[in-house]
C-alpha cells in the first residue's frame, strides 16, 4: 500500500488552500462540489483524517463518511427532485481513482437520464 500523499488536491481543500465549493462539514467529515461534475449536483464526501482509500481506511473513518453519504444522499433526493442516488467510490489507479484522499461520490439521478462521462 503506498502512503498517503499530504499533497493530494483533496489534502489541501481540507487545509483551505486551493478554493472548493462546500456544502456540509461536521467534526470529521466534509462534503464539496465535484470540479467536473458527471451530472447536476454531483458532490463528494471525504474524512477530515488522512486516508488513500477504502483499503487503508478505520472502522472509524468508514462509519463517519458513510453517516455523512446518507444525510446528503437524502438531501440531494430533496434538493434536486431526483428519483434515486448513484454512490460510487474507486480505489488505487487501477480502480479508478484519480485523487488519492478517500472520497465518495454522491450523484443524484433523474429516471432516463444518464450520467455525463
Ligand atoms: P476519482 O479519484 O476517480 O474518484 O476522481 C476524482 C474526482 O475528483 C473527479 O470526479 C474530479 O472531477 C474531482 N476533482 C478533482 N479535483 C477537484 C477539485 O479541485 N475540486 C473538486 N473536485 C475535484
Amino acid at each position: 500500500m503506498t502512503a498517503y500523499d499530504p499533497e493530494n488536491i483533496f489534502a489541501k481543500i481540507l487545509r483551505g488552500e486551493i478554493p472548493s465549493t462546500r456544502v456540509y462539514e461536521d467534526d470529521e467529515t466534509l462534503a464539496f462540489m465535484d470540479i467536473m461534475p458527471r451530472g447536476d449536483g454531483h458532490l463528494l464526501v471525504i474524512p477530515k483524517t488522512p486516508c488513500r482509500n477504502i483499503l487503508d481506511a478505520t472502522p472509524e473513518q468508514l462509519a463517519a463518511v458513510m453517516a455523512t453519504v446518507q444525510k446528503l444522499a437524502r438531501a440531494v433526493m430533496k434538493a434536486f427532485d431526483a428519483d434515486g442516488v448513484t454512490v460510487q467510490q474507486f480505489n488505487e489507479a487501477a480502480g479508478g481513482q484519480e485523487v488519492f484522499h478517500l472520497h465518495f461520490h454522491v450523484l443524484p439521478r433523474r429516471e432516463g437520464l444518464p450520467l455525463r462521462p
